[in-house]
């Protein structure tokens, strides 16, 4: 059975606590173990945090040019294994190989590719007001940088993580989601053999209480960045304020997407479905609460149901397979029991709902069909709460103002997708939502220069382009006399 093991200090460890036997590694798609990860400590991490402060002492004195080297270096090392890296993600998450092959490995890549050329480009500010003094700011590494990332988007998520931490010069302790690790571990191997030097990242596995718990709250790790719940943010905040740490919380959603009576309609329905149930559901903006206005809510809903049937599940090993497993037993549980719990409030189940059987050994995978429900009260759990998976709500509204008023009725404002061909709607509707960010006739295109985050309790902070830079650095100002006559 293979053994996953912590990366500390440039070298594959196992973890100083004997005593656990170690976590066992599920495989989505049938339900079996095939892996075990080390179930590391406290200890591990403190171990991981000395040889990331090591390294700080030197890395954070290379120049630009070496370090985006370095990270275009472990950029080509992830394409060469890209293959390897999607077979590796879809195996360890229950996603459909296509997408791991079209997205999140190609994206991984690009991450260390894209911050190494904003470092490059990156300016630092000068200021001038009087004769004879000019300030300066000056952006400098923050120091070790704790990283968690979770199990949805393994390494896409990690490396948009780890690329901007290395690049702004920080050295890094990072943990994945222990559901996940197979994808990180390759990364480790990957950096092992690039020429970045040893402690710059480390990587320590274990559960979220024992080791996620340990960096938040570990003293000589002023940075936090954590994509992940909205629920566990809350124990992060309380672990890392005690510190005053710098934090970015990138955290759940429940994003409505407002389809309008003027839309490109084939357009609308295609994306929509799309964003439903693309990687099960379980990205963060997934779009999983649909409200269509009522003129034409009633074809949507027949022409909706007929594309989410395409969305089967399968062997997510198969180049044909649009949808995967969900990633574990507990999670297909509290999908399925929101279903439960639509049918208990007399929701409509008008899709899916079920489980699929294969009577293979897929049996023992943990699928769910694309589910669809109708006729639930806005406020309801189904509607309220984040169920992560191929699970949506159709509502309907007449007019602009019901639209807004419903899609902002809820605690999370990560993302909105609005579908209109009439412009002053577009504007009017979009910067009327309480989202971080909005999408007008499209769905989850991406420039990562832009500021990605949520509100409420979607998050804390915006990282990508600059935002990332900004925050994986402290600037500090310098004021220079350089003419003491003229004071
Ligand atoms: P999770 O919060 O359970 O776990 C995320 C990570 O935190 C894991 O590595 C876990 O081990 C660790 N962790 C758990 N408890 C911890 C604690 N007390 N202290 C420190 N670390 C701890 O989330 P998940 O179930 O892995 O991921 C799904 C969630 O992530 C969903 O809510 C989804 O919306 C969200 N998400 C958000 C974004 C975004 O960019 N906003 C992107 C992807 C996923």
């Amino acid at each position: 059975m293979l053994r996953i093991l912590n990366f500390i200090n440039g070298e594959f460890l196992e973890s100083c606590e004997i005593s656990s036997s170690g976590l066992e590694v599920f495989e989505p798609a049938t339900g079996s173990v095939y892996a075990i990860l080390e179930d590391s400590s406290p200890r591990d991490v403190d171990l991981a945090v000395g040889a990331a402060r090591e390294a700080f002492k030197t890395w954070k004195k290379t120049t630009l040019e070496e370090r985006a080297r370095v990270m275009r270096e472990i950029a080509s090392g992830i394409r060469k294994n890209s293959e390897r890296l999607a077979a590796a993600e879809s195996r360890d998450q229950g996603k459909p190989i296509s997408l791991a092959r079209s997205v999140d490995i190609p994206r991984a890549a690009s991450n260390f590719d894209f911050f190494a050329s904003a470092i490059e480009q990156s300016r630092d500010h000068s200021f001038h007001n009087e004769e004879g003094v000019f300030h300066y700011s000056k952006r400098k590494p923050v120091g070790v940088a704790g990283l968690i990332s979770p199990w949805n988007l393994p390494l896409y998520l990690l490396t948009w993580k780890i690329a901007p931490a290395i690049a702004c010069g920080n050295t890094v302790v990072a943990k994945c989601s222990e559901l996940t690790p197979m994808t990180a571990n390759i990364l480790c191997e990957i950096i092992q053999k690039s020429s970045l030097p040893k402690g710059v990242v480390n990587l320590v596995h274990g559960s979220g209480l024992n080791v996620g718990r340990a960096i938040c709250a570990h003293p000589e790790i002023p940075l936090i960045s954590f994509t992940g719940s909205t629920q566990t943010a809350l124990d992060i905040q309380k672990q890392a304020a005690v510190h005053f740490k710098k934090l970015s919380l990138e955290l759940g959603g429940k994003n409505p997407t407002l389809i309008f009576e003027d839309c490109d309609y084939e357009q609308a329905l295609n994306t929509a479905v799309r964003a439903s149930f693309t990687n099960q559901g379980e990205i963060c903006l997934c779009g999983s609460r649909l409200y269509v206005q009522s003129s034409i809510r009633e074809k949507f809903v027949k022409d909706f149901v007929e594309l989410a049937k395409i969305w089967k599940p399968g062997d997510p090993s198969r180049e044909e397979t649009k949808m995967g497993a969900l990633v574990s037993k507990e999670h297909r549980e509290k999908v399925l029991s929101y279903i439960e719990k639509a049918r208990d409030l007399g929701g409509e189940i008008i899709c899916g709902g079920k489980v699929p059987q294969f009577q293979s050994e897929l049996d023992g995978g943990y699928f769910v069909e694309p589910t669809v429900i109708t006729g639930l009260k806005n406020s309801c759990a189904v509607i309220q709460e984040e169920i992560f998976g191929p699970v949506v709500t159709i509502g309907s509204f007449d007019t602009e103002a019901q639209a807004i008023e419903l899609a902002n009725d809820s605690k999370y404002g990560l993302s909105a997708s609005v579908w209109t061909t009439d412009l002053g709607r577009a504007q009017r509707v979009s910067q009327n939502l309480e989202a971080g960010m909005v999408w007008v006739n499209t769905w989850m295109k991406r420039d990562l220069r832009t500021p990605f985050g949520g509100v409420k309790a979607s998050g804390v902070g915006r990282e990508g382009g600059e935002y990332s830079l900004e925050f994986y650095t402290e600037e500090q100002n310098i004021t220079l006399c350089w003419d003491p006559v003229l004071q």
